[in-house]
């Protein structure tokens, strides 16, 4: 399988780039992400893998954004870090205006390495916090206690110019007083960015199979339904927008890389279990850490999957993502991009959501010059997800999708 390059011109190269840092100290019983548990003896192994996944690349011209994801990149050592960095400045550049992530296990922001950090231009934090409730902690397999979230966000505040913290709800016997002193205590802390994520129970984890043997109990809807409102409620009181169905910012903190994704623009996954999206072309690198090994090391590619969609398959998907973003798709703005209207893309699945009252679509009048008496009886639309909508949203993106 020849590797995914695109043209070499740096100003049509996409300008934000994933890359997956797979190592863990040790796996919690509900993640399904691609890495491995106690393996840290294979990071200068991988390490030397994804140097040569990045020269592969073009020189691309500076990013507007870079994320370390995982796993947990926090988890490698000082010396491992400036490694990692040097490997991707083989190839990309950025500077004070890009915006660069690093997601930290509370864990490791213990000891102040904060120099570190601000010397690699990390200016980005996010923290995996799931809850300041010791016993929730526990039941979530998690290695941190609360004071160390304290310490973690006190340190983050001496580099990073934004600091997320994500927290997990609908944990099996949490109650609503737990979970709205996990929303209070991360107000509290001052940050910028929340995401919140309902526990999902994923096949081939720990999760899973101690719910067969009815060890764990999933909330019921009703209370996991409550759990959202009341996350949505607090945190838009106390001024963060809710701006994608999971994630709360205050202004101008949304996350830029994550609106990447919800656009639909060009970006680069390296590492394994990495996906990327380039020129309607979208690949998926191999998800075990071993294979993804052995393809680099054997000089092959390490992109497993490839595929490239259709002009209205991309469309469709654009138009199913970009609905996670509650501003909602303004029509005029979806057409000169893809090429296609809402209709042309699902007429059916749209009316039949707007029906159940999943999706609206307001109207706008079109901003054109006066001079054009045609255009101007024309409306444009916006169509956004509802609150209704906003609970059920893997239902509505499956109805565009299929
Ligand atoms: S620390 Fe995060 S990435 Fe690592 S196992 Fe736990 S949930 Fe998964």
């Amino acid at each position: 399988m020849n590797e995914l390059k695109p043209t070499e011109n740096p100003q049509s190269l996409p300008s934000s780039v994933y890359i997956h840092v797979p190592f863990c100290r040790h796996r919690c019983g509900y993640c399904n992400f691609s890495l491995v548990a106690g393996r840290d003896h294979l990071v200068e192994r991988y390490l030397a893998a994804l140097r040569k996944e990045v020269e592969q690349l073009p020189v691309h011209a500076e990013l507007e954004t870079l994320y370390l994801g995982g796993g947990t990149p926090s988890h490698l050592t000082d010396e491992q870090l400036r490694e990692l960095f040097a490997l991707i400045g083989e190839r990309f550049t950025w500077t004070a205006a890009t915006e660069v992530t690093l997601e930290a296990n509370p864990i490791d922001l213990q000891i102040d390495r904060s120099t570190l950090f601000r010397d690699l231009g990390v200016n980005r934090i996010s923290l995996g916090v799931q809850s300041f409730d010791p016993q929730k902690l526990q039941v979530l397999e998690r290695d941190h206690s609360p004071d160390q979230v304290m310490r973690a966000v006190e340190m983050a505040r001496k580099f990073a110019n934004s600091v997320s913290i994500d927290l997990i709800f609908a944990v099996p016997n949490e109650t609503p007083q737990v979970w709205q002193n996990d929303i209070d205590q991360a107000l509290h802390l001052g940050a910028e960015h929340l995401s919140t994520y309902e526990l999902t129970f994923e096949k081939g984890t720990q999760f899973w199979s101690r719910r067969l043997k009815g060890q764990l109990c999933e909330s019921d809807e009703e209370l996991r339904l409550q759990m959202y409102e009341m996350v949505i409620q607090s945190l838009t009181a106390n001024g963060h927008q809710h701006y994608e169905i999971s994630s709360f910012a205050r202004p101008d903190h949304r996350s830029r890389h994550n609106q990447v994704y919800w656009s639909g623009a060009d970006y680069w996954g390296l590492g394994c279990g990495a996906s990327g999206y380039i020129d309607g072309w979208r690949y998926t690198n191999a998800e075990s850490l071993m294979r993804y090994l052995k393809l680099i090391e054997s000089g092959e590619s390490p992109q497993v999957h490839r595929e490239r969609l259709t002009p209205l398959e991309s469309a469709r998907e654009r138009l199913a993502i970009g609905l996670r973003q509650l501003d909602g798709l303004r029509e005029s703005d979806f057409l000169s991009r893809t090429g296609f209207s809402f209709a042309d893309c699902a007429a059916e699945p749209l009316g039949r959501l707007e029906s159940l009252g999943l999706l609206a679509r307001e109207p706008e009048a079109k901003n054109v010059p006066t001079s054009n008496l045609n255009e101007i009886a024309n409306t444009d639309s916006i169509l956004r997800l509802t609150d209704k909508g906003k609970f059920l949203y893997d239902s509505v993106a499956v109805e565009i999708i299929a």
